[in-house]
């Protein structure tokens, strides 16, 4: 079997050469290259043939290959739906904002966790994706592009920590000085809740945003929407968190998917802040995207202000998040689901 070169980090590339009668100094100049985004041995040009034909023999250089773009026509935002080797596919969205490009990819192709709004829970899960296909997507944007990524958001498909040592291992190659270098302070992870990884995460001390999909305020609603949270309900969720920002030193960044009539009353916006109050934490309001099949509809413009007005009570700041992309199907999961059941799913939201 082939080593997936890109997934490596520098110093196991050098063990590798050195394994192979090869000077390890080398592996500086591989490393270089792969995170410059090549596809193939042949473009490392200050590699000699030699070594390059060895590595063809027993490496292989993993890349996103794009299957379909929709670009916004409203604020430019791209969403790209990318296939790898063995033909499994995954979407990511390219944002840009005036500090830059922010890059939304996945972590696995599909995702367990089955939350009833979510069109990537809907279609259940094929695997995990390797630490150099999550840098794929990222080469493969900013080469369509011409650009630079300056942010990440793990936001796409698939449940971060459900997959935590391939992401781990994806962080450390991205903000690595010799890679990508995007440093952990413009990495956001957003998790469902996968409490055991929080408290791995917390250990690590690394300076990136944990984003928390909360979407609800107790645990009669969170587990409705939200299987995993009669795994871990929310005070183990909760308790989990005060850890993490006390381990880091980092706030907490919590998401809450606005649905009409099932999350957005003014005693939902009590209860939150009450949960949430003297918690170094930001709460993130999002419409919610309607996704065939569910029934959820947005919540009105008048839920949002109440609910951040009576979170301002217990002084939790909470903005509603700017969405882009509105007419693509930005929000991740739909593009894969349209490509594997074209005639059943309704396209636009
Ligand atoms: N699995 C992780 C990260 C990927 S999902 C997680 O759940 O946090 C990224 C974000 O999109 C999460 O906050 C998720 O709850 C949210 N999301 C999923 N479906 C949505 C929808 N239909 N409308 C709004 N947000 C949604
Ligand atoms: Fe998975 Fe996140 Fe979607 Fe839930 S919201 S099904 S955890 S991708």
């Amino acid at each position: 079997m082939q080593t997936d070169i890109k997934s490596m980090y520098e110093d196991e590339i050098k063990e590798m050469l050195v394994s192979m009668g090869e000077q390890g100094y080398r592996a500086s100049q591989v490393f270089h290259w792969l995170h410059q985004g090549v596809k193939s041995f042949d473009e490392m040009t200050n590699i000699s043939k030699n070594l390059r034909q060895k590595l063809m023999q027993n490496c292989y250089i993993s890349k996103a290959t794009i299957e379909k773009k929709l670009i916004s026509s409203y604020d430019d935002t791209e969403k790209y739906l990318f296939s790898f080797a063995d033909g499994e596919k995954v979407e990511s969205v390219l944002m840009k904002y005036h500090h830059g490009y922010t890059s939304c990819i996945s972590t696995q192709v599909g995702c367990k966790m089955g939350c009833t709004f979510c069109a990537t829970g809907k279609s259940g899960f094929s695997r995990n994706l390797t630490a150099s296909e999550m840098l794929s997507q990222l080469q493969t944007e900013q080469e369509d592009n011409n650009i630079r990524i300056s942010n990440i958001v793990l936001m796409g498909m698939g449940e971060p920590l459900d997959n935590y040592d391939n992401v781990i291992r994806f962080l450390r190659l991205v903000s690595d000085e010799h890679g990508m270098n995007i440093g952990m302070r413009h990495i956001s992870l957003s998790t469902c809740g996968v409490v055991p990884g929080i408290y791995e995460l917390a250990k690590l001390k690394l300076q990136l945003t944990l984003s928390v999909s909360l979407h609800a305020p107790n645990d009669e609603i969170r587990s409705r929407t939200m299987p995993i949270n009669r795994k871990y309900d929310i005070g183990q969720l909760l308790e989990a968190c005060r850890c993490y920002i006390k381990a880091t030193g980092r706030r907490i960044s919590f998401e809450y998917a606005m649905i009409d009539g099932v999350n957005d009353s003014d005693s939902c916006a009590h209860e939150l802040g009450s949960r949430l109050k003297g918690m170094l934490a930001h709460v993130n309001l999002i419409p919610v995207n309607t996704v065939g099949g569910t029934g959820y509809k947005k919540s009105k413009k008048e839920r949002m202000k109440s609910f951040i007005e009576i979170l301002a009570k217990y002084s939790i700041t909470a903005t509603v998040r700017r969405t882009l992309g509105s007419d693509i199907n930005a929000s991740c999961g739909q593009l894969r689901r349209q490509s594997m059941e074209p005639q059943k799913e309704g396209s636009r939201k």
